[in-house]
């Protein structure tokens, strides 16, 4: 009985969140605000009148064209919607999958390529990113013709380094590959740049955002746009229903009114200046520019779990990225928040390197 689940998932380790308590919440990369007071009760009379006893629509055709427009997907593309982008990148993988076919992704990055190529029965190709944390060319080449990766993401900005990686760089991967470029835009609310414009210039393009940074991550809802020729694959490996109703209509509401959530983002944007020039003021910390909603430093002097450790006890919970080993040992990364928040995490970080 012992090896009834695929040897590959026992060595798994499952997909770690820590619990915050009371904590202040600088681990995950959300956004600090809620729905504005004024909006709530348009939004709640909303929800009051959802039809939760019907399944929901299951293309969420509405929300689609909304999402479309919004986030400018070029005419003749198409979209697929995933409950967050995590199962879009699970999507494409079941889609693709067969023996000894492979995805590819610079290291280090989001976590989940790796751990959805192993669920989906794939081969996983991590290649180190060069030192500056941009895109190490020659090896990416190199290995993008000794393997023909099927899928190769690349996060941009890049989690956990912050930074945007070279656009001419993509664009050479996406012309050396023979298999699906897909450019993961999670933290487009906070880099200002895109590749969403290039879809349909390049056959295997694609482009992932989701709404989970720009202040709804409670709703899990993630977007693939494309040529319609992949997407309407990748539609028939998604469940129906996989959006659920109160995910479309809230999601529907928010874009109605985006300006607030350009107006969090703008200050958020605002405040990871700041945050960033607090950091670099501690001679301790190698502090790296972001181009996300999120700030990686590496501790020269002293301990990244110490600190860890003592932000937790001074009620500030970041994020160690120290056990990832590599690039990343002595590393932390926190996210950006609201003013009192970053300055909550200096005043923290003032009395832990004392
Ligand atoms: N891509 C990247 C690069 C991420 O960092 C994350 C979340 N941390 C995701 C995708 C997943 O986002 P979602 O909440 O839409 O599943």
């Amino acid at each position: 009985m012992s090896d009834i689940i695929r040897a590959e998932i026992r060595a798994l380790n499952a997909y770690h969140v820590a619990d915050p308590g009371e904590m202040i919440k600088l681990d995950a990369m959300e956004n600090p605000y809620h729905m504005p007071e004024a909006l709530k009760p348009e939004w709640l009379s909303l929800i009051a009148q959802a039809e939760i006893n019907r399944y929901p629509d299951p293309s969420a055709q509405a929300l689609s064209k909304a999402l479309m427009e919004y986030m400018e997907v070029p005419e003749d593309n198409s979209i697929v919607l995933g409950n967050g982008s995590d199962e879009l990148i699970q999507i494409m993988a079941l889609a693709v999958s067969q023996p000894g076919r492979k995805i590819m992704a610079p290291e280090p990055g989001f976590v989940m390529y790796r751990m959805i190529a192993k669920f989906a029965g794939m081969e996983y190709l991590g290649v180190p990113l060069k030192e500056d944390f941009s895109l190490d060319m020659p090896a990416m080449l190199k290995a993008i013709k000794q393997h023909q990766p099927t899928l190769i993401f690349l996060a941009y900005p890049n989690n956990p380094t912050g930074n945007l990686f070279a656009e001419d760089d993509i664009v050479e991967i996406i012309k050396a590959a023979d298999g699906l470029v897909v450019v993961d835009e999670a933290y487009h609310p906070f880099a200002c740049t895109s590749f969403m414009s290039r879809l349909g210039e390049f056959e295997n393009l694609l482009v992932m955002r989701t709404v989970s940074k720009m202040g709804l991550a409670g709703l899990r809802l993630g977007l693939l746009a494309g040529p319609a020729k992949w997407i309407s694959e990748f539609d028939k490996v998604r469940l129906p229903y996989n959006i659920n109703i109160l995910t479309q209509v809230t999601a529907e509401f928010a874009l109605k009114h985006n300006n607030v959530f350009e107006e969090q983002a703008a200050s958020i944007r605002q405040q990871r200046d700041w945050l960033f020039d607090e950091l670099q003021s501690f001679t301790q910390f190698q502090v790296f520019a972001s181009r996300a909603n999120f700030i990686l430093l590496r501790v020269l002097e002293g301990d990244a779990t110490l600190i860890f450790e003592c932000l937790k006890e001074q009620g500030v919970l970041i994020k160690n990225m120290h056990p990832a080993e590599g690039v990343l040992s002595q590393c932390l990364r926190v996210t950006v928040s609201t003013e009192e928040e970053n300055q909550a995490l200096i005043s923290a970080l003032d009395e832990c390197v004392k």
